[in-house]
């Protein structure tokens, strides 16, 4: 977040401001400075805000469940839905253009067995732990209820 403060005054002073953080001189310099310059007033706003954001979130967090990596809530939900669409995606980029590339290239029937073999074997991995995936989602009870 930009701060078009006129006067450039120290944005470390007012994050330290905020923290309490300051000697009495430089405490008595921020308030008068906040008193005629909105812009800084905007700015000790949203870091306040950003701050109280964070500490909220602190404190909601439990803690036996930190290394779990089932997603939490709708957000995480749909990025975790979001990410498997963009690696399956790429996945389908990427085949079509090495099989591309394959095809067009100059290539003796071994080279090609190798590159085909190597191919299916990775788009099988890719497959199964799709379908783990899916299979997880579907069956996992926690799913619907840490909504
Ligand atoms: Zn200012």
């Amino acid at each position: 977040m930009a701060n078009h403060c006129p006067t450039a005054f120290d944005e470390s002073l007012i994050s330290g401001y905020l923290d309490g953080e300051l000697t009495q001189a430089a405490e008595q310099k921020v308030r008068i400075h906040l008193e005629d310059c909105v812009q800084c007033r905007t700015l000790i706003e949203d870091l306040r805000s950003i701050r109280e954001a964070a500490m909220s979130t602190e404190f909601s967090k439990p803690d036996d469940t930190q290394w779990d990596e089932r997603p939490r809530g709708g957000a995480s939900l749909v990025a975790r839905g979001a990410g498997w669409i963009l690696i399956a995606v790429w996945a389908v980029v990427v085949g079509v253009y090495a099989l591309w590339e394959f095809f067009t290239m100059p290539a003796s029937p071994i080279e090609r067995l190798l590159v085909v073999g190597g191919l299916t074997a990775l788009a099988l991995l890719f497959v199964s732990v799709l379908l783990d995936r899916i299979k997880t989602a579907r069956t996992d009870p926690y799913r619907e209820v840490e909504k």
